[in-house]
């Protein structure tokens, strides 16, 4: 029997990342993500394997649809370690616990309505369990797991993200993770990986490519400028980690360089204000120039004026607030969170900005806004929209498919997972076009090495 690799997750979609290597009756664990959205049964389907049996389990970075199932493994039996570079490690304990808080706020509010209460996909007691059993893996010192060495390498796609590269009787798998946008400005570039018999790769933008990082600058300059010049609220709704501090990185960028004028500047996130003070701890997980700034006395995310608000009170005294200012929150969604509360205040306003930097979903109110909604509803309020949508379309956190294509470009055979069926598909084409072997990954299909 070859070592194998079998998808159990992310396979024609973008969540729920899952995947184990087996080999000699050792079985190793690529991951253990949930899967992202509405009520999503599919996270509380068997996993597809007894977590008993595995051995050990390595992810490669803290977002929630590559650990939010990690708990769940451990609630059902998983007895091993779970390894990560450190600051994944450190992510990984705000991302787990807001994802609790909202599961205990669903069951609450079912509670409350008298409706039956939803099975929790984890517990606390779960969660503290898992902290027991966090190692940490750095890159580039290759570990031992029962016939594997795996190695960690920089996929600068947040901090102290990584891809994965195993051998195995002289054969070599590299596994993606999910890959960075090169020469985005807060976070390394991508290694590439080694020459592999088996490349596993993420194909979430595997249709289309980015456009120049450059454009979208100058136009988030140029709409944040304008919106303070006259008074103002700039609103952008942002994800907690990462997002929301590459933003406030290029704000203080501009203010330095005098692009935009100094207002102040309020992150009004719980969950940000945690990510954020990690980042202090983690500065050689940064580019070169973030590390220089921190090295020259200054903290590379924090703009002139810039507020971390406290608690509720704080957060609603900013509906009242006078004068320009640019205001961080979320959910980067618009799913919940605080932002909702400064939509429904700041969009009757002509003279504010919402300004949308992340991907917003078919059908969510992101969206409609984006689509020129002049009315929406927010809270059961019928909102009139008459500040100022902007919609900006570079600041992806993922390769684009020319960097993809890049990334790939000395491997033979290509597996691809973590993306939608037709961006994969067009992916696949493109590789092929090229004489590499490529084909979209099925869920619980074993991949011979
Ligand atoms: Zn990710």
């Amino acid at each position: 029997m070859d070592p194998v690799f079998i998808p159990y997750g992310a396979a024609g979609t973008v969540t729920g990342s899952c995947h184990l290597l087996a080999y000699r009756g050792y079985r190793l664990l690529l991951e253990c993500g949930m899967y992202q959205g509405e009520a999503e049964p599919r996270n509380f389907t068997p996993f597809g394997f007894d977590p008993a049996r595995v051995n050990a389990v390595v992810v490669t970075h803290a977002h929630l649809d590559h650990i939010g199932r990690l708990p769940r493994l451990i609630r059902e039996g998983y007895r091993g370690p779970v390894y990560a570079t450190e600051p994944t490690l450190l992510l990984l304990r705000p991302i787990l616990e807001d994802a609790l808080k909202i599961m205990e706020e669903e069951m609450a509010r079912a509670r409350r309505k008298g409706l039956p209460v939803p099975e929790p996909l984890w517990e606390e007691a779960d969660l503290e369990a898992l902290y027991r059993r966090l190692e940490p893996l750095p890159y580039y010192r290759p570990r031992k797991f029962g016939p594997f060495s795996v190695e960690l390498q920089n996929a600068g796609h947040l901090p102290g993200s990584a891809f994965v590269v195993v051998e195995v009787e002289a054969k070599r798998l590299v596994f993606s993770g999910d890959l960075g946008h090169r020469r985005k400005e807060v976070l390394p570039d991508p290694d590439y990986p080694p020459k592999a018999n088996l490349v596993v790769s993420e194909g979430t933008y595997g249709d289309r490519s980015h456009k120049p990082l450059a454009a979208t600058l100058d136009e988030f300059a140029r709409v944040v400028g304008e919106t303070l010049a006259r008074g103002g609220k700039v609103i952008v709704p942002a994800f907690a980690l990462e997002r929301a501090q590459e933003i406030l990185y290029y704000l203080r960028e501009f203010e330095e360089r005098r692009r935009i004028p100094v207002a102040p500047v309020f992150v009004d996130s719980p969950l940000t204000t945690r990510v954020s003070a990690i980042y202090e701890r983690v500065r050689d997980a940064f580019s070169l120039k973030v590390q220089a700034l921190f090295k020259a006395g200054e903290d590379p995310f924090r703009p002139r004026k810039l507020h971390y608000t406290a608690g509720v009170e704080e957060s609603k005294r900013l509906n009242t607030l006078e004068g320009p200012a640019t205001i961080v929150a979320g959910s980067g969604m618009l799913t919940g969170g605080r932002i909702l509360h400064h939509l429904r205040h700041h969009l009757p306003e002509p003279h504010s900005t919402v300004l949308f930097v992340g991907y917003q979903p078919r059908g969510g109110l992101g969206r409609r806004l984006l689509e020129g909604a002049r009315r929406v509803r927010i809270h059961g309020h019928e909102i009139p929209v008459r500040a100022r949508v902007v919609g900006l379309g570079g600041f992806s956190g993922h390769a684009g498919q020319d960097e993809l294509l890049d990334w790939l470009a000395a491997e033979p055979r290509v597996l691809l997972v973590h993306g939608e069926p037709d961006k994969l598909a067009a992916l696949q084409s493109q590789l092929e076009k090229r004489g590499q072997r490529a084909e979209p990954a099925r869920l619980g299909h074993p991949y011979p090495l």
